[in-house]
């Protein structure tokens, strides 16, 4: 076995985050409870933007690309995995980042600043106006930027979702699980993990915690996403109007945190050494751990929760 990663990827090699059983809670609810580490996804910070951009930049460096433009805040997880992929392959980055420069670079801002990326601060307003001119920057360096929106939202990034349910299933052997739960915000993860569920889990039902959109818009965005790889992978299967998509666990929006989400932090951390983060997993693992208790997951389920990282925002957050 090769336990070495090259430096400069030309081609897709696989990169496989382990499973972990959850014994001490699973025991505690009466249910089988598992974790996919994607937070331990091989590059600095890990998580699902971790897991998307190596995809995404893999495939544009096959198709020709040498450049790369995108946004995202400043404590953006996909901005931190965007320069650092980037900068593995020796790319002009440019970063339009929606936020004024903070005084105190922490977090992923300081892990994307290291990776010499040039970052743009504009206004939300400005920001397809900057993507624009920065686009048109490169392009008279004479070289050829690819374009990706906010959260690495597209095809590749749903793809390497999809792909990942299949590197679940090899994991899980011969337990199907009958519940997969995951903090959801551009949706693209999500579409990802239901197309894959759809063929390699049949039965099993995803649960898509909102961190910041109302269940009409995520749901919405989640289904156009799964038309788009559902074409891509040339699928008869019919998008299913029953995506669920839960915008109640999630506090008053994204930034915002709330006591039962801090407790279930601690809880996690403290039981199993599971560390969550205030925005988007601990929101998940909240709605999880409500579904236990009120029963709308039933005992004995095989549940698996798929941690999409954050542990950079944990680290960036004044609320732990
Ligand atoms: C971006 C992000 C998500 C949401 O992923 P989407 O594909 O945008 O739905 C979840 N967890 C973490 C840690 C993230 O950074």
């Amino acid at each position: 076995m090769k336990l070495w990663i090259r430096n400069s990827d030309t081609d897709f090699e696989r990169r496989i985050t382990p499973l972990q059983q959850l014994n001490k809670i699973g025991i505690n609810y009466q249910v089988s409870l598992f974790t996919k580490r994607d937070d331990l996804y091989p590059l600095p910070g890990g998580g699902n933007k971790a897991r998307k951009l190596y995809y995404i930049l893999s495939k544009a460096k096959k198709d020709g690309y040498n450049a790369v433009v995108t946004t995202g805040s400043n404590q953006s997880n996909h901005l931190r995995a965007t320069a650092i992929n980037a900068a593995v392959l020796g790319w002009k980055t440019i970063l339009i980042v929606h936020d004024t420069k903070p005084e105190k670079i922490e977090g992923n801002l300081k892990i994307t600043f290291l990776t010499g990326a040039e970052l743009r601060f504009v206004e939300k307003s400005d920001v397809k106006i900057a993507m624009g001119n920065a686009m048109d920057n490169l392009r008279n360096d004479g070289l050829n930027p690819l374009y990706i929106e906010g959260g690495g939202h597209c095809l590749e990034g749903s793809l390497a979702y999809y792909e990942a349910v299949n590197e679940l299933k090899v994991q899980l052997g011969n337990i199907k699980p009958d519940y997969i739960v995951m903090a959801s915000g551009t949706g693209a993860t999500q579409a990802g993990i239901e197309i894959g569920v759809s063929q390699f889990f049949p039965k099993c039902k995803v649960l898509g915690m909102s961190v910041a959109r109302n269940q009409k818009r995520g749901k919405e965005a989640i289904i156009q996403s799964m038309i788009k790889l559902n074409n891509y992978l040339g699928n008869s299967v019919i998008v299913q109007d029953d995506i669920f998509f839960d915008d109640t666990k999630m506090g008053k929006g994204y930034e915002y945190t709330f006591p039962e989400l801090i407790e279930t932090i601690k809880w996690a951390a403290q039981t199993e050494g599971l560390i969550l983060d205030p925005t988007y997993t601990g929101k998940a693992f909240y709605g999880l751990k409500r579904y236990i208790e009120e029963g709308l997951i039933p005992k004995r389920s095989n549940v698996v929760f798929w941690h999409t990282g954050g542990l950079l925002n944990l680290i960036a957050s004044n609320e732990l």
